[in-house]
């Protein structure tokens, strides 16, 4: 019987700790940097379907885009995914070309050009798998005909579904990338990773590739992981309630 109370006392105990961990704290810093292969992470192959290559993303994040994909479809839109999950090396391979390709310019000019719309490996968003481009990469391909009428689908419809265009327009103000019509981002998860990523994530983290002393010359940090639209809705960001569901490696 003694045993019994002990170990009652201890399962009590296991589950008010369980209950006090917050699920934030399960979230690793190598996976915030794209250091986490895709097995690891809560990531599934995206269907051929909805992309124009092989690529992940998060779980929740891919249900979340087949719901936006068949509530598009019925209005006439079509959405694709041309670009999802990026690892660090993945991002790394896109500095590296675009670092060669402006050898010309002074390092801090040529890590600016870049940043108009790429981002420093360990900084993307698009390493959490909660980010996803569609249907083009190019602004103007948003502002006419068919890219227009998905643009405008996407403004009025994709925060139901939880995505929100981060890299709006620089005129209220906000800094980093320049505006990306095309990139939309799952909030109600991306925001906890956010968060995770400010907590854990300092400037010598961001290493590894040529330029990345720059890091912090440019506030990546402060500047451009953190230069996102501010515009989110109350039931995004009033909601501290919600469990991700990154699980840990072997999970
Ligand atoms: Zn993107």
């Amino acid at each position: 019987m003694k045993y019994f109370y002990v170990n009652l006392i201890f399962l009590f105990f296991s589950l008010k700790l369980a209950a006090q961990d917050p699920s934030e704290a399960r979230i690793s810093k190598e996976f915030l940097l794209g250091k986490t292969a895709y097995t690891e992470s809560n990531f599934v192959k995206v269907d051929p379907k909805h992309a124009s290559r092989n690529m992940y993303l998060n779980r929740e994040t891919y249900t979340a885009f087949e719901r936006m994909f068949k509530a598009a479809k019925a209005d006439g839109i079509h959405l694709q995914i041309v670009s999802g999950a990026r690892s660090f090396e993945h991002q790394k391979a896109i500095w590296d070309r675009k670092w060669k390709a402006n050898e010309d310019l002074e390092p801090l000019c040529r890590s600016q050009k870049i940043l108009e719309f790429s981002s420093m490996p360990a900084t993307s968003r698009h390493h959490w798998g909660t980010d996803i481009d569609l249907n083009n990469l190019e602004n103007s391909y948003f502002e006419e005909g068919s890219g227009k009428a998905e643009y405008e689908w996407l403004v009025q419809n994709a925060a139901r579904f939880g995505f929100f265009q981060v890299y709006t327009s620089k005129d209220s103000g906000r800094t980093g990338y320049n505006e990306e019509k095309w990139h939309w981002s799952y909030l109600p998860l991306a925001r906890h990773y956010l968060k995770a990523y400010n907590e854990m994530v300092s400037y010598e983290d961001i290493a590894g590739f040529e330029g990345a002393y720059l890091a912090e010359v440019q506030e990546m940090i402060a500047d451009y992981v953190n230069g996102i639209s501010q515009e989110e809705p109350a039931s995004i960001t009033g909601n501290t309630e919600r469990q991700t569901v990154f699980t840990e490696p072997g999970e």
